[in-house]
C-alpha cells in the first residue's frame, strides 16, 4: 500500500467492523479479570514483554493499552517494521532502549556525535548505568567492544543537520544493533530498518505529533527487540498516555502531507538564507555541500523541514534574530505546524561537552506550514536587529 494510504488507514483496520469511525479511546487503568489463576497468567505474560492473548484480561495499563497498541501498529506499518513500542517521551524511548541493552550485559555504547542535546547528556552522564565511547561514523567499527549493547545515530543529526549513512554504520557495528534517532526524517522521509538499522526511535513530541500539544515516544522495530522494550516499559513505567495515543496516532494521518509541505518552504528558507551576508552557512541536507555522499535520494527521500545556520557575527547576532522574531517563535522543539528558532549552544544543547557543542553563532530553525515568504519577512526584519559590532555580547555558560 502506498505510504500516504497507509498513514490514513494504518491502525484502524477493524474500526468499521467496530461501528465506528475514529479510534476508541480506553482510559481504564485497571481491568476486571476473569479468574485469579488466569488474571496471574496474562499479567506475566504482558509483564515479560509478551502482547495479551485474544481473550486475556489486560490487567493494568503499565501493562497494555488498545489505544497505544494502535499507533504503535501504525507507526509499525510506516517504518517497515514488526512492531512499535511508544513512550511517555522521546527520552523515555531511548532510555527504555539503554536500559535494555544493560539489562542483555551489554551497557557498552558507541554513539556518534551530534545528537539530540538530551541524549549526549544521558550517555555522558551514565545515569542508567551504560558506559559510552564517542565515535565518528567512520570510526564506529573501532570503538566497538565485546560488551557494546548499542550504536547510536542520529541522521540527520541535531542541530547542526549532519547526515549519516546508516548501511555503512550498521555494517562497521559488525552485529551491534544500531539505533537510528529518526525524529528529524520521520517514516515519510526515511526508514532506518531498510538500510540494517535494528532500532528507529522518534521523539513523536515533534513531527508526528506536529502541533506542539503533546509529549511522546515511540520506537520502531522487530519483535524480539519490542518484548525487550514492553518489558522495560511494564516494569519502569515511561508510559504514553492513552490521550496523547489518540493524538499521535490521528497526528500520522496527515504526517506525509506536513512533511512535505513544511520541506518545500524549508527549501525556500534556506535558500534565502544561503544569500544573506549576515549568514555564514547554512546547514540543511538540501544544500549540496551538506550531504557530500549524496544520501538524499538514496537513504533519505528528501531533505527535510528542519535547518540551521551561522550567523557571521556569531552568538551576538544569533541571540539578537532569535529575540527578534515575531512571527516565528523563539522556542525550543520542532516539527510542529508553526515555525520555531531556537539557540542550541544556549538551550537544548547546553548540557554538551564543550568540545561537542555546538557553534555560539547557530541558529536552528524548524520550519512550518505557514507561507514561507512570511517567514521570510520575519527572519528579514529580525536580521535587521543584528550589531554591526558583535563583540558585546559572551554566551556564558556554567555547565
Ligand atoms: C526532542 C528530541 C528528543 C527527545 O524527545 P522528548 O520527546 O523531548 O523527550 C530526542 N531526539 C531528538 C532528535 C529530538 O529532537
Amino acid at each position: 500500500m502506498e505510504h500516504g494510504t497507509l498513514a490514513v488507514h494504518a491502525g484502524r483496520e477493524d474500526l468499521t467492523a467496530l461501528g465506528v469511525h475514529v479510534p476508541p479511546i480506553d482510559l481504564s487503568s485497571t481491568y476486571p479479570l476473569p479468574g485469579v489463576e488466569r488474571g496471574g497468567q496474562a499479567y506475566e505474560r504482558m509483564a515479560s514483554g509478551g502482547r495479551p492473548l485474544d481473550d486475556d484480561s489486560l490487567v493494568y495499563q503499565r501493562l497494555w493499552n488498545p489505544t497505544v497498541d494502535r499507533f504503535e501498529r501504525a507507526v509499525a506499518r510506516l517504518e517497515g517494521a514488526r512492531a512499535g513500542v511508544a513512550f511517555a517521551s522521546g527520552m523515555a524511548a531511548i532510555s527504555a532502549c539503554l536500559l535494555a541493552a544493560v539489562a542483555a550485559g551489554r551497557p557498552h555504547v558507541v554513539a556518534v556525535r551530534p545528537l539530540y542535546g538530551g541524549t549526549d547528556h544521558l550517555l555522558a552522564t551514565g545515569l542508567l548505568g551504560t558506559r559510552v565511547t564517542w565515535a565518528t561514523a567512520a570510526t564506529v567499527d573501532a570503538a566497538t567492544r565485546p560488551d557494546t549493547g548499542l550504536v547510536i545515530v542520529e541522521t540527520p543529526g541535531n542541530p547542526s543537520l549532519d547526515l549519516v549513512d546508516i548501511h555503512d554504520v550498521v555494517e562497521r557495528a559488525g552485529g551491534v544493533p544500531v539505533l537510528v534517532d529518526n525524529t528529524f526524517a520521520t517514516p515519510v522521509l526515511q526508514q532506518p530498518l531498510a538500510h540494517g538499522a535494528a532500532l528507529s526511535v522518534h521523539s513523536a513530541t515533534k513531527f508526528i505529533g506536529g502541533h506542539g500539544d503533546l509529549l511522546g515516544g515511540v520506537v520502531a522495530t522487530d519483535d524480539a527487540w519490542a518484548a525487550r522494550l514492553r518489558r522495560v516499559r511494564a516494569v519502569t513505567g515511561g508510559l504514553l498516555s492513552p490521550q496523547s495515543a489518540y493524538e499521535l496516532h490521528r497526528g500520522l494521518q496527515t504526517l506525509p502531507v506536513r512533511v512535505r509541505t513544511q520541506q518545500e518552504h524549508a527549501t525556500v528558507v534556506a535558500g534565502w538564507l544561503a544569500g544573506r551576508a549576515e549568514v555564514e552557512r547554512v546547514h540543511y541536507p538540501g544544500l549540496p555541500e551538506c550531504d557530500p555522499s549524496g544520501l538524499v535520494g538514496r537513504q533519505m527521500s528528501g531533505p527535510g523541514a528542519v535547518l540551521a545556520f551561522t550567523l557571521a557575527g556569531g552568538y551576538a547576532a544569533a541571540a539578537a534574530v532569535a529575540e527578534h522574531c515575531r512571527l516565528v517563535t523563539h522556542a525550543v522543539s520542532l516539527g510542529g505546524v508553526d515555525t520555531l528558532v531556537q539557540h542550541p549552544a544556549a538551550l537544548t544543547h547546553r548540557p554538551v561537552a564543550a568540545e561537542a557543542r555546538p557553534d555560539a553563532g547557530l541558529l536552528r530553525l524548524s520550519v512550518g506550514l505557514e507561507s514561507p515568504d512570511d517567514v521570510v519577512a520575519d527572519l528579514e526584519q529580525a536580521m535587521a536587529s543584528v550589531p554591526a559590532r558583535s563583540a558585546a555580547r559572551e554566551l556564558s555558560l556554567t555547565t
